[in-house]
């Protein structure tokens, strides 16, 4: 087993720079988010991104163990001068930002396209990590895309591939951002649904979304779309069917061009809205007619907001000549040690702990809910799938369940842990501990300290 040691991801987004220390486990132990500057241009935001680190350095004390710094990158790359060649809405066109984060920082550097980065990060630890060809679908403002094949990016001959969001699907369709018509973005990207949201509202359409929207400078936010499915609006059901049928349609194309492994579906809407608009998609790949053998599998990501800075430390660690697939070199020991006091207690290495728990990817222990008056549970069958939220933060790739019943876990909650590729086992607390406690693995816990009605 080898040593644990640290990588830098950071995700450069529009609106924010998010850094993480990441341990070759692909662990996410540290964090830091800061705006990205609007004004200064690329030297504001390089300048921002070095801060960012060495702010999270800082705190995080990782020192001498840092091995490297990747970097997730919207826009066009070009990876033989290390340069960003266009940005469309960060302004970081032209900017060469490989060459001073390694002279500042002394270590190994590489960039990465942010959803390829965030499709590498799925592959690495994420929905993906058993495929070895996978396309990644990251539905946000836009529609932004990464394929891998035999573990490998593709990245085409000017680095310009994978540009999934602007698949022509009707050529008579609405012109997209990028000047071409009817692009899979221009119908099922957020700002796409946005669009189609608006129109209705403008021609007299009833939705609880009137009332709710700012002006029209201000965004229709994925979370908005959530409260709306949630409040039964018919208009948010029915923009949102078209969309997910155009995504399943999108799914059925890229299974017919790559055959994947997985096709891995994320991002901003999808985090929100994924128990709607998965099962869409998942209807469309089972109804097409041409390709009716197995495979080609959709999974939801797993990894959530974490999948760009995860990818982009996996880009740093083969910058640093080591091979994040390789499961031999990856170290595990950074997970408190458990056990069962005789009053029932549970002991995290020597903090005592009451109650119902969770004990998350990176080792940290939480209570299974947030609300502390909530009653522990004596069975996997009154989880909910924000109890399997809270606990599968991180990306595990098993979630062992301890209850004092043996009862299965409800529909839903299998649901959300087949959809990310999440193994689970449920056994008795004592049990589970030891389970947990032995098991060499990117694991999670849920640990129910209710007792059985029949006990
Ligand atoms: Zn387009």
């Amino acid at each position: 087993m080898a040593a644990e040691e640290h990588f830098v991801g950071v995700d450069v987004g529009g609106t924010k720079i998010h850094a993480a220390v990441v341990s070759n486990a692909g662990v996410v132990l540290d964090r830091r988010r800061e705006p990205t500057p609007r004004e200064g241009g690329p030297d504001a935001i390089l300048a921002a991104v070095v801060k960012t680190i060495s702010r999270l350095l800082d705190d995080a004390k990782v020192g001498k163990t840092l091995q490297g710094v990747g970097l997730a990158v919207p826009g066009l790359l070009d990876y033989k001068k290390n340069r960003v060649d266009a940005s469309p809405n960060t302004d970081i066109s032209g900017l060469n930002l490989i060459t001073p984060i390694r002279k500042t920082f002394d270590v190994p550097a590489a960039f990465a396209n942010d959803t390829d980065a965030a499709t590498l990060g799925e592959k690495w630890v994420g929905s993906a990590r058993e495929a070895n060809t996978a396309v990644g679908v990251f539905v946000g403002t836009g529609i932004g895309g990464g394929i891998l094949v035999n573990r490998e990016l593709l990245r085409g001959a000017r680095y310009s591939a994978a540009e999934i969001g602007h698949i022509v699907m009707d050529i008579h369709g609405p012109v997209c951002g990028c000047g071409n018509r009817g692009c899979f973005e221009a119908l099922a990207g957020r700002v796409a649904m946005e669009r189609d949201i608006r129109r209705a509202i403008s021609e007299g359409r009833p939705t609880v979304l009137a009332e709710w929207i700012g002006g029209a400078d201000e965004p229709i936010r994925s979370g908005m779309l959530r409260r709306a499915l949630d409040a039964g609006d018919e208009l948010t059901k029915e923009v949102l069917t078209r969309a997910g049928e155009v995504m399943g349609q999108a799914a059925v194309t890229l299974r017919h061009i790559f055959e994947p492994d997985v096709i891995i579906f994320g991002g901003g809407v999808i985090e929100a809205c994924g128990d709607f608009l998965m099962p869409l998609i998942e209807s469309a790949l089972a109804a097409d007619p041409y390709f009716r053998r197995p495979g080609g599998r959709v999974v939801q990501s797993a990894l959530g907001d974490d999948a760009g800075v995860l990818g982009a430390a996996a880009a740093a660690m083969m910058q640093a000549g080591c091979d994040p697939f390789d499961p031999e070199a990856v170290a595990f020991d950074h997970y408190p040690k458990l056990a069962m006091t005789k009053r029932d207690k549970v002991r995290a290495d020597k903090k005592l702990l009451d109650g119902d728990l969770a004990v998350r990817v990176n080792g940290r222990v939480r209570k299974r809910d947030k609300d502390s008056d909530a009653p522990n549970l004596a069975s996997a069958a009154e989880l909910t799938c924000g109890d399997l939220d809270r606990a599968c933060r991180g990306g595990p790739g098993i979630l062992i369940i301890g209850a004092n019943d043996s009862s299965p876990l409800p529909d839903a909650c299998n649901e959300y842990l087949r959809r990310r590729a999440i193994a689970s086992e449920i056994l008795s607390p004592q049990k589970a501990i030891k389970r947990f406690n032995t098991l060499q693995a990117r694991k999670a816990m849920l640990l129910l300290t209710g007792e059985a009605a029949n006990a």
